[in-house]
């Protein structure tokens, strides 16, 4: 085995340990809420919020319609019981009545209109809370599985790290400086020599010195790109 090809060992590992770091903070960033579901809820607590609203303004119109039909009743009573007869007091009396009698008519219309809005409000609560269940469902599904991933990535990159480890203990320094250096510089440190290619640049090596990476003992590099070359086996 040359010198480089240790290295390229490395590098396969380090592009798996990228790859999957890559991936890994693509998920951290997708776990939690997302903005349909954030907009789902919200459209689900004004429906709910405009609902209870109908419902509270329904039922402070009934208990005013009833107070009104109380009075209607007892002055009714009196009206006509035969118990006042001073003409005056009966035609006050009259005249209450018929007041009484508008304002609660007016009242049964606006809690008509009342009802009638929160049947549809009620329409909306139900496919409101019907989309939330959707969205909630398939959110918490994606979730679970961004989870399983995220621990098997997990997993999956303590075990490179480790292989990592094991490949560089085996390296000598001075070869893993270089390969570190040019990494920084270019990525990838290592390319494969392909016939008389270089797969980093691309470019034909002369002939010596094609064949003097297949025989050398220590690293050669391009002579283009400066990597660190290989020889395919
Ligand atoms: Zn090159």
């Amino acid at each position: 085995m040359g010198a480089a090809q240790p290295l390229h060992i490395l590098q396969t590992t380090d592009i798996a340990i990228e790859s999957q770091r890559h991936r890994l903070a693509e998920i951290e960033a997708s776990l939690g809420e997302s903005e349909a579901l954030i907009q789902a809820r919200e459209a689900q607590q004004s429906a709910q919020d405009a609902f209870t609203k109908t419902q509270a303004r329904l039922r402070a119109l009934d208990s005013e319609t009833k107070g009104f039909s109380e009075k209607i009743v007892q002055a009714d009573r009196k009206l006509y019981g035969g118990t006042v007869h001073n003409p005056k007091e009966l035609q006050s009396m009259e005249a209450d009545l018929h007041q009484w009698q508008r304002m609660r008519s007016s009242l049964e219309d606006q809690s008509l209109e009342a009802m009638l809005r929160l049947d549809e409000e009620r329409a909306v609560l139900t496919t409101q809370g019907q989309v939330l269940a959707e969205i909630e469902a398939s959110w918490r599904q994606s979730q679970s599985t961004l989870q399983a991933e995220k621990s098997e990535l997990l997993a999956s990159l303590a075990q490179l790290e480790n292989r990592r480890q094991q490949q560089v203990t085996a390296i000598p320094q001075a070869h893993l400086a270089t390969y570190e250096r040019l990494r920084q510089r270019f990525g990838h440190a290592v390319a494969l020599l392909q016939g008389s290619a270089c797969s980093g640049c691309g470019m034909t090596l002369p002939t010596g010195q094609a064949q003097q990476v297949r025989m050398s003992q220590g690293l050669t590099f391009c002579p283009n790109c400066q990597r660190i070359l290989t020889a395919t086996l």
